[in-house]
């Protein structure tokens, strides 16, 4: 009889065992953490980022009206939201802002207690003043509390430089899969249904990582343009192989002078029995991208700023937007440089309007001066002292801030011969027709536009007839041999265009 018990009983727990195997329950009641660290530090620009340059979000901030968020509480999954902190792009980070926000998060996580994942919401290119490699200072720093058989997520810019040490940390992650980039909230999301994913199942992921020897502006690496969009397309496919999750490819962040600038690739296998099918899906697409570097050319027009004006000035197109793409904003330059308006004024140009120069005093300077003034300033100059030179204009203010310091609307426009100004009192550009909208501009009634981009951004795309990209001087350079590179590791294409090299994912 005892035999008999004993013998039904090992029966109904294997049978438990076998059912729970194929069929993993949803265990309610998962604990995940999230923070996140979001900046793309250019490290050629002399201005150091700080603390207030960010935006900080705490508790149920972090969370309100995001869609990942949304998604895991539909899902009953407690989210404990720390902290993130975003700005735009900048010079590199300073030790003081990083080690704030980064001390923030390890408390919170410590005050936490256990939990089951972490999803960190991140951009990669973070770059900060005295540390090698902050992102690895940050993974281990979190790794060194919650160990390592919590699951971690993460979320990322496809501009990012990711190094191998960074990877180790993680167990799941997913970049952005379009340049300009419309699929934020959308990556945000996949990334948190992995997580989940690997939750419910048991997965404690790894993630196979290849730094690919490009250097290459994120000019050359838009998604919607061959050969960028075949590397792309490959992605979900790949991603849908058996054991594994995912699959990213980062066009990298050029404009950082740091040992893992550039390219890299990613497959993230669900479980480590996998890991070897993932570093053979990774070799291959590292492969793929580096026999096809060559071909990694821009999708605009480009020209110095004097035949870029001339050409607008002669097209039959209504409107050309021009990019002065080395004081590119978007990329963490200055935004003060003063050429191209010194450029539209030598040239005579009427019909343009320039958006715009960087320059919070000079906007105070107007704004004491009051609509209709006329007003002589020495614009620019400031941040980009090196590739740029103050500016003394005249002019007449035409319109004042009415929003808050923080939008668009805060910006001053005038008037400098017959070329609108805009003087921008915050370090952000113009990348969409709603930021003209605030200053009550409309970018198609001029013949010439200048923003301070690279290539336009989508919103402005969708509305440009025409674009020239303006290779300017200046932190953002397009022209990648122009830069004094230390720190970059060689030999990297198209530094070294002789190289040969192989990937290889270990
Ligand atoms: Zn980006």
């Amino acid at each position: 009889m005892w035999f008999k018990l004993n013998i039904k009983s090992i029966l109904i727990v294997l049978v438990l065992f076998i059912g729970l195997g194929c069929t993993p329950e949803k265990k309610a009641g998962y604990r995940i953490l999230t923070a996140g660290i979001r900046h793309e530090s250019n490290s050629f620009m002399p201005y150091l980022t700080a603390a207030d340059d960010f935006t900080i979000l705490r508790g149920t901030d972090v969370t309100k009206d995001r869609a990942w968020a949304i998604f895991l509480e539909e899902e009953g999954i407690e989210v404990i939201p720390t902290l993130t902190a975003t700005s735009g792009p900048s010079g590199i980070v300073s030790k003081e802002a990083y080690e704030s926000f980064r001390d923030e998060i390890l408390q919170a996580f410590q005050d936490a207690g256990p939990v089951d994942g972490i999803f960190l919401d991140m951009h990669g290119a973070l770059h900060v003043e005295d540390y090698p490699d902050a992102q690895v200072d940050f993974i281990q720093a979190i790794r060194k509390i919650v160990g390592k058989d919590v699951v971690v997520a993460a979320s990322f810019d496809l501009h990012g430089n990711i190094s191998q040490e960074f990877m180790d940390g993680l167990n799941i992650l997913s970049a952005y899969r379009t340049a300009p980039h419309v699929d934020g909230d959308e990556t945000r999301l996949r990334t948190v249904k992995l997580l989940l994913e690997a939750l419910h199942h048991n997965y404690l992921p790894q993630v196979a990582h290849i730094n690919i020897p490009i250097l290459i502006p994120g000019e050359k690496g838009i998604t919607n343009v061959e050969p960028v969009k075949s590397f792309y397309d490959r992605l979900p496919e790949i991603a849908g192989m058996e054991g594994l999750m995912d699959a990213s490819i980062f066009v990298g962040m050029p404009w950082t002078d740091v040992a893992r600038a550039g390219m890299s690739v990613q497959v993230v296998a669900a479980d480590a029995q996998y890991l070897l099918k993932a570093q053979d899906q990774a070799e291959a697409l590292a492969n793929s991208i580096w026999e096809q570097r060559n071909n990694l050319q821009f999708d605009v027009e480009t020209a110095s700023i004097d035949d870029a004006i001339q050409m607008a000035q002669e097209s039959q197109d209504s409107t050309v937007f021009i990019t002065d793409s080395g004081d590119n904003i978007t990329a963490g330059a200055a935004g003060d440089g003063t050429l191209v308006l010194e450029r539209l004024l030598a040239h005579q140009v009427s019909d343009a309007v320039l958006a715009g120069i960087y320059d919070p005093e000079a906007v105070e300077l107007c704004v004491k001066a009051g609509i209709g003034a006329e007003v002589e300033l020495t614009i620019g100059g400031k941040i980009d002292y090196v590739f740029s030179r103050p500016l003394s204009i005249s002019g007449t203010v035409l319109s004042l801030p009415k929003g808050d310091a923080n939008s668009e609307k805060y910006d001053v426009v005038m008037q400098v011969d017959d070329v609108i100004l805009v003087l921008l009192s915050a370090h952000r550009a113009f990348t969409d027709p709603v930021h003209f909208q605030a200053v009550g501009i409309d970018p198609l009634a001029f013949k010439i536009v200048v923003v301070k981009e690279g290539y336009l951004f989508q919103g402005l795309r969708d509305i440009a007839p025409r674009a020239i990209m303006a290779l300017t001087p200046g932190f953002a350079n397009q022209t990648l041999e122009k830069m004094e590179y230390l720190q970059v590791r060689r030999p990297i294409f198209p530094l070294d265009p002789d190289m040969t090299w192989t990937a290889s994912s270990q």
